[in-house]
Parts: structure tokens; C-alpha cells; sequence
């Protein structure tokens, strides 16, 4: 088989990269993933009690990006939908990111109305403040509430998520955790939040069906080597993997997923119920909060974090460490020596970096206008 672009993984990298070329610039993309769907970590399905849940973890959509959503709209209609989380503190169940609505949650009213005026007073209505500027305070009671915040919400989440303590991770992962001065409890405030109307699984399908684009799957692009010839190849699996882990293995986390099907019709008030200090799991969603889904009974997701081990497991979290992205340095020096630019490095493990949906989507629509696309 003779093709232009050779593009290994099927997820939104791999995915886009193959629409832009195969309807922008006319060229023959053959895409191949090892897995037995398109979708990458985003694939959804209808599971035996017809709920539609994802695979590898709920995926909800949102962007500041208008180019990245007028780009995938030409794929998917949108079912409007604002992400709530809630975390068990103390008995209590919480608004996170932190917010004037959680102090109320948490302590007495007279005591949080202090609080928030003080909040307030300090850093201004509708700021987002990190966790560890406000740690620096020198007002007790600030410091006693961005401490408890640290304490109960942060901290036992951190140390389940990475097996790590906070400040054995790069500062810029501690650093960005926000205590939000504002009531809206809206886990995300960007311009745009939605769902694929039909499922990502289906978007996928309607980005693909392009009569230049082939995709293979059940196939890692090693068994194909021999046998297609190709100008130019993408490449979205790791980038340790394809040289041959000769400079080490890049780690990542792991998670194990346990599904849990229910016969009542709503199980929680809200998708996600985080659990930062009890059990082992972080965190449970349930499907048909986030899908709007109408249908009998009702299927959970529950995440196990786990130290990734390529025979059991996925590789799922980039780790953040220093020394990680130096190891990840020598691959991309690597990369242009040995390849001088034949192979386009890109995505979640290409790039071992972690990327929302919509970064993804627009790191591929970047690498298209570099590869000469508009
Ligand atoms: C648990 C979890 C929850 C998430 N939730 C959200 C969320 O709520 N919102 C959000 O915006 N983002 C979320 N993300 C991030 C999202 O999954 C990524 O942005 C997206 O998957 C990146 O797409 P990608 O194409 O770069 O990588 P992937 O989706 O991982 O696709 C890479 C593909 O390459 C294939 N592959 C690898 N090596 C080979 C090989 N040798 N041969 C053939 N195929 C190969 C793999 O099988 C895979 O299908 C979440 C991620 C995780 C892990």
C-alpha cells in the first residue's frame, strides 16, 4: 500500500491531523491504531445497559478556543452542559475548585461570612487565587482557612493522584490549584462547555470518513512498517516506545476503572463526587449526568489511581517532574538527529505532555499549518 501520510493513533492528534490533510491538501492518510476503536482516550460507548460511558475516564468538554470549537463543530451537534464537582470533607460534600459557596458547606454561617468579607476584601470578587499565595498570608484566619483548604481538599486528592506528595511535583501542578472568590460553582469557566450530542465515538466517525482517509485498527504501525510506503509519518504514541526506552522510560500514572451499573434512575446530584480523604479511589462520576441521557438505572465510574506498568496498564499522566521533561528532552534531541523531521512528534505521548481535549485538537490544527495547511 502506498499512501502519503502514515499517521499512528486514532485520538483527537491523530484524528484531526488526518481530516486537515485529507480534505486541505488532497493526500492520501492511512491511520492506525492498536486499539480496537477510533477515539483514542475520548472513545465512548453504549454499555450492556444501553448507558453511553466512556472508556477511559469521563471526558467533559470545554474551551476559550473559538477556532478549536467552529472546528469541531463541522462534526458534532452540542448538548450544552456545565461540569459541578463536589468533595466529601468531614461528612460534608463541598463545591470544588474552592469557593465562597463552600465555606458556607463547611463552617458556621456567621464564621464564613467572615471569611468570605475578608476574601473578598483581600483579593477582590471573582479572582481565582492559588492555593499556596494564599498560604503565604499573615492574617491567622486567612491562613487557617487556606491551610484547612491545603489539608482537606488538596493535599489526600495530590497524594492519591500522582502517589506523590505535593512538593515532590512541579510547582506549576501546585501552583495552579485556585480558590475560586465567586459563587459559581461551575467546575470550569470557559466560554465554551458541551458535550458531543451523539458521543465522541460518533464525532470521530463523521472527522474520519473522508474518502482519502483509511484507518486500520487491532494494528500497531511496527507490524504495518514493512508493508506501506508512505512520504511522511505523524506520530501520537510514546515517544520513548518508538526509540526503543534507549534513554530510559518516561512515567506516567495509571488508573484502573471500575464501572458500576445501578437500577435507581440518579445516583448524585452532580457528575463528579470527589473523595480527597477517604478510600482509595479519588473520584466517582456518574454518565448520564454529563450526557443528559434519559433511560433506566445508571452507570458509575470510579477511579483507582495506580502506578503505570506497560504489561498491565495504560499510560495515562504525563508525571510533572523536572527531571521527567529532561528525560523527555533527550527523545526530542533524539528525534532530530536521527529523523531530521520525517517524523512529526505529537499529542499526549508524543509530546509527554498533558493535554485537555481542546489543547490537543489545537496543537494538531498548529502542526497543520506548519506542515503548509492554512
Ligand atoms: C482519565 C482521563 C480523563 C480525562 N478527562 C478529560 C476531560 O474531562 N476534558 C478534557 O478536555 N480532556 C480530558 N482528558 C485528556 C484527553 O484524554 C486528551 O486530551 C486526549 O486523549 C489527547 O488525544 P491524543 O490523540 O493526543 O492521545 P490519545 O487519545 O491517547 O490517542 C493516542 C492513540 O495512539 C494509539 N497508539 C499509541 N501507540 C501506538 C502504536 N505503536 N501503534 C498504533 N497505535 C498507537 C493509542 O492506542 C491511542 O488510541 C482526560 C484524560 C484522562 C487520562
Amino acid at each position: 500500500m502506498k499512501v502519503d501520510w502514515l499517521i499512528v493513533g486514532a485520538g483527537f492528534t491523530g484524528a484531526v491531523l488526518a481530516e486537515r490533510i485529507a480534505s486541505q491538501l488532497g493526500q492520501k492518510v492511512l491511520v492506525v491504531d492498536r486499539r480496537n476503536h477510533i477515539g483514542g482516550n475520548a472513545y465512548d460507548f453504549y454499555d450492556e445497559h444501553g448507558v453511553l460511558v466512556h472508556k477511559y475516564g469521563p471526558h467533559i468538554f470545554h474551551t476559550n478556543s473559538c477556532k478549536v470549537w467552529d472546528y469541531l463543530s463541522q462534526f458534532t451537534e452540542w448538548r450544552p452542559y456545565y461540569h459541578r464537582v463536589l468533595a466529601s470533607v468531614e461528612g460534608k460534600l463541598v463545591p470544588v475548585p474552592f469557593n465562597l459557596n463552600s465555606l458556607y458547606a463547611l463552617f458556621p454561617p456567621k464564621y464564613a461570612e467572615r471569611l468570605e468579607e475578608k476574601l473578598i476584601r483581600t483579593y477582590g470578587f471573582g479572582v481565582k487565587v492559588p492555593i499556596l499565595k494564599m498560604k503565604e498570608t499573615d492574617d491567622v484566619e486567612m491562613r487557617f482557612l487556606a491551610d484547612y483548604i491545603y489539608r482537606n481538599i488538596f493535599y489526600g486528592y495530590t497524594l492519591k493522584q500522582w502517589g506523590l506528595k505535593p512538593e515532590e511535583l512541579d510547582p506549576s501542578v501546585t501552583g495552579r490549584v485556585p480558590v475560586y472568590i465567586s459563587r459559581d460553582d461551575r467546575y470550569f469557566q470557559d466560554t465554551y462547555q458541551a458535550m458531543p450530542k451523539h458521543g465522541y465515538t460518533v464525532m470521530f466517525q463523521r472527522i474520519l470518513a473522508h474518502k482519502n482517509i483509511k484507518v486500520l485498527l487491532n494494528t500497531d504501525y511496527r507490524e504495518i512498517a514493512g508493508e506501506v510506503y508512505f512520504n511522511r509519518m505523524i506520530y501520537t504514541g510514546p515517544i520513548d516506545e518508538f526509540f526503543g526506552f534507549t534513554k530510559g522510560s518516561l512515567p506516567y500514572r495509571s488508573l484502573r476503572f471500575e464501572f458500576l451499573h445501578l437500577s435507581e434512575e440518579w445516583h448524585q446530584n452532580v457528575g463528579t463526587l470527589n473523595y480527597p480523604n477517604e478510600y482509595d479511589f479519588t473520584r466517582i462520576t456518574e454518565f448520564k449526568r454529563l450526557s443528559g441521557q434519559v433511560c433506566p438505572g445508571t452507570t458509575l465510574v470510579v477511579e483507582y489511581p495506580e502506578a503505570y506498568d506497560p504489561v498491565v496498564n495504560e499510560p495515562y499522566y504525563p508525571v510533572p517532574r523536572e527531571e521527567n521533561q529532561s528525560l523527555y528532552r533527550l527523545y526530542k534531541e533524539l528525534a532530530q538527529k536521527e529523523l531530521e523531521g520525517r517524523v512529526i512528534f505529537a499529542g499526549r505521548l508524543g509530546d509527554y505532555r498533558y493535554y485537555n481535549m481542546d489543547q490537543a485538537v489545537a496543537r494538531a490544527l498548529t502542526i497543520f499549518s506548519e506542515i503548509g495547511g492554512r
